[in-house]
């Protein structure tokens, strides 16, 4: 008998934890917590990510500032506002919305300072956490980790597959998972034996893109499936990279697509808001 894991329940329930703990540093400093989001251009699906993030901050007390740069912005403009950011001490989060547009460098997110990366993407943020040294650890990542502490899912020793291995979501968590004692492997685009991978799994996590694409045939019976990919179906409706209805039958846990992985990434963003602001305070 499979349990599908309710996300959005657990996102609700940190999302409630996080409200007091930032009612309670408010009361102890005098002090607000503040997350600055930064969108350049008029990208539709960035524009409703900014808009969600803007929406989280105030349900869980945390004071937003948004700065809209337009489309023709210079890398210039982008560095200058990253700076004034980096030093302003009402500002503990700085957020970049990726992607930018084409004519801007990545180089620009440098200038975030590492105790001001929310996204866990600096350098610094991710060499500490390859070290297993106290870190701001990526929130899509970070979300997957909180949905297998809610669901009391054993990692130490179990066999663990991660299938992606971008920057943000699969390099991450295969590092969280291996720092929690689990036996990782990687697959990604050039991975010749994919099924044979997956068989091994214990704990399976999906990061690739591609709608439906794990099977039933590469599922361990028991096996905890979790599924980052967000996707449109041949129908133009939102699925995952996990072909959800054959492959529940074989599994213990499976997250479903929407409502699993997915309300963990900006609740994670507001926690970590939360911590870079406890740990400026410190
Ligand atoms: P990227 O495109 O950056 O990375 C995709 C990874 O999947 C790459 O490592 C790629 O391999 C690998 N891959 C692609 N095709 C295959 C294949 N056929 N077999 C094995 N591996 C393959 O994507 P992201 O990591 O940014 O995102 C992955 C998915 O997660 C997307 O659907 C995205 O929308 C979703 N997502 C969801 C979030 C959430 O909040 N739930 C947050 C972030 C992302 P290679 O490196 O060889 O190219």
């Amino acid at each position: 008998m499979y349990k599908i894991i309710d996300g959005k329940a657990i996102a609700q329930s940190i999302r409630a934890e996080i409200r007091e703990k930032v009612v309670t540093f408010k009361a102890e400093t005098g002090c607000e917590i503040g997350l600055a989001v930064v969108l350049v251009g008029e990208n539709p699906a960035s524009q409703i990510y900014v808009r969600n993030k803007i929406k989280a901050c105030e349900e869980v007390g945390i004071k937003s500032y948004a700065y809209y740069l337009s489309a023709a912005a210079t890398q210039r403009e982008l560095e200058d506002l990253l700076l004034s950011l980096a030093k302003d001490d009402e500002i503990n989060g700085i957020l970049v919305q990726l992607p930018l547009p084409t004519h801007l460098s990545d180089k620009a997110l440098k200038l975030i300072p590492d105790c001001k990366d929310v996204d866990g993407f600096s350098e610094g943020n991710i060499g500490r956490l390859c070290l297993n040294l106290p870190a701001t650890v990526a929130c899509t990542p970070y979300g997957v980790m909180k949905i297998l502490e809610y669901e009391h899912i054993e990692i130490k020793e179990k066999n663990a597959v991660v299938v992606g291995r971008s920057n943000i979501v699969g390099k991450p968590m295969a590092m969280l998972l291996m720092n929690a004692d689990a036996t990782v492997t990687v697959c990604h685009s050039k991975t010749k034996n994919l099924k044979e991978q997956c068989l091994k799994a214990d704990i399976l996590v999906s990061a690739i893109g591609k709608p439906k694409f794990i099977t039933s045939d590469m599922i361990k019976e028991g096996a905890v499936v979790i599924d980052v990919g967000i996707n449109r179906d041949e129908n133009g409706r939102l699925c995952g990279d996990v072909d959800f209805e054959s492959v529940k039958e074989k599994c213990s846990y499976i997250t479903p697509v929407p409502g699993g992985v997915g309300p963990m990434t900006i609740t994670m963003l507001m926690y970590n808001t939360y911590l870079a602001a406890l740990r400026s305070r410190n």
